[in-house]
């Protein structure tokens, strides 16, 4: 190769290595690879292959002038290249194969002769029964990354010429070669570095929709514990009725229903009376279950799921009745009365009698009206049959 010829040809290297690490795609940057290594020595063919993790050289691309790239089967059906074994059966090293030999190496093999019988390569002649060539020598220049591992091996072939001869790859082709080599790896490497950042991309992004799906769960899971926690914290722990609270929240919102469908709300507001007295005779644990157990009687006296009863404070329960007329709640509040009067109640192994006072109210929401007016005349009304000597239903505006 002349000085000028040789400049040039670095000159084109310089470009060369340029456009391929413009390659945004591995296979257009190895296609590119090879057709530039092919064109710069001048070589009638070349392939590619890449080391697979399996101790194999896995078939990359073909690429000669007769026959298109990915294609040139003999009835230029295309043509796949077996993969190349590094290690033959016999568990040795394949050197009889020129890429795999190049590979073990980590050397650029220059083979003048290919089918000499002393340099001859098993893998040329394959190559040349898939393709219906005629290699004569061949290049081989594994292809490195900057930590010296052996990443693919990139090959040119020569056929003869038209006079039988023999065409050798020259050393300056050989490091022109390498030089193209050395920048194609470059590129490679960093394409796969860049790839594999996009994988890595991709499963931490994966890895992100998972994880929102476990949180979503776990939330779900969490909301469905807070939802059981929040029913649990609605019952009153004496009793085992709803609480206070639970009433609060419940009359509102069965209030708010009434008003705008205009329908009537009652409330039976309870007492049991002298329970001190209970309390001072039997003891306070006796109190609790009397408690529970008047309690326990009322709840089962209601008749529709809406009337829920709960314990308003101390020994007092309050009822909704949602849809109850004052004669409807009152007759609920009289059956109640009686049936708790004529109750004896086992509480801590005493026998308990005891009788309440229940004070009704009921109305038909109107706009100006307000929740806890109902509780005050029920209140009112209860504090009316305290008056008139307990044991007893008052309805609030009754006279
Ligand atoms: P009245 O007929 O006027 O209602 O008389 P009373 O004794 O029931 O009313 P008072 O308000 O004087 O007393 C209420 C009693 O209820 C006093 C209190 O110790 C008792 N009490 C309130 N809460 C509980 C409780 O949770 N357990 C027990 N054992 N007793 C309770
Ligand atoms: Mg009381
Ligand atoms: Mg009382």
């Amino acid at each position: 190769m002349s000085r000028e010829t040789e400049n040039n040809a670095y000159q084109r290297l310089i470009g060369i290595g340029l456009a391929l690490s413009a390659e945004k795609e591995i296979n257009s940057l190895l296609e590119r690879i090879l057709k530039e290594a092919k064109s710069l020595a001048n070589a009638d063919a070349g392939s590619l292959y890449l080391k697979n993790r399996d101790e194999t050289l896995g078939f990359a691309i073909v690429l000669n002038d007769t026959l298109n790239l990915f294609q040139g089967g003999v009835d230029g059906a295309p043509v796949s290249l077996p993969d190349v074994p590094l290690v033959t059966e016999a568990g040795e090293k394949n050197m009889t194969n020129i890429v795999s030999r190049a590979t073990l190496l980590g050397k650029t093999l220059v083979v003048d002769d290919a089918y000499a019988p002393d340099g001859g390569f098993s893998g040329t002649r394959q190559f040349d029964e898939l393709t219906g060539y005629h290699s004569t020598s061949c290049l081989a220049v594994p292809l490195k990354t900057l930590a010296g591992e052996v990443m693919g091996v990139l090959q040119l072939l020569n056929a003869k010429n038209e006079d039988g001869e023999t065409i050798a790859f020259s050393d300056e082709v050989k490091l022109l070669i390498e030089a193209l080599s050395s920048q194609a790896s470059v590129a490679m490497e960093n394409r796969y570095l860049l790839d594999g950042q996009e994988e890595m991309k991709e499963k931490l992004e994966r890895e992100m929709e998972n994880r929102t799906e476990e949180l979503k769960v776990a939330l779900e899971k969490l909301s469905e514990a807070h939802i059981v926690l929040k029913e649990l914290t609605t019952f009153d722990s004496v009793t085992g009725i709803r609480n206070r609270q639970f009433f609060d929240e419940v009359f509102e919102q069965e209030w708010r229903r009434a008003l705008r469908q205009q329908y009537d709300i009652s409330l039976l507001l309870l007492d049991i009376d002298h329970f001190k007295k209970v309390n001072d005779t039997y003891g306070h644990l006796a109190g609790d279950e009397c408690l529970s157990a008047v309690a326990q009687e009322i709840d089962k006296m209601l008749n529709r799921p809406s009337d829920v009863v709960a314990r308003y404070g101390g020994e007092e329960f309050v009822v909704i009745l949602p849809y109850a007329s004052t004669d409807n709640a009152l007759h609920l509040a009289t059956q109640i009365c009686d049936s708790l009067a004529a109750r004896v109640f086992n509480a801590d192994g005493n026998n308990i009698s005891v009788t309440v006072s229940i004070g009704v109210s009921s109305t038909v929401p109107g706009e100006e009206g307000r929740p806890r007016d109902l509780v005050s005349q029920a209140d009112e009304a209860l504090y009316h049959a305290k008056s008139k000597g307990r044991n007893r239903v008052c309805v609030y505006g009754a006279k």
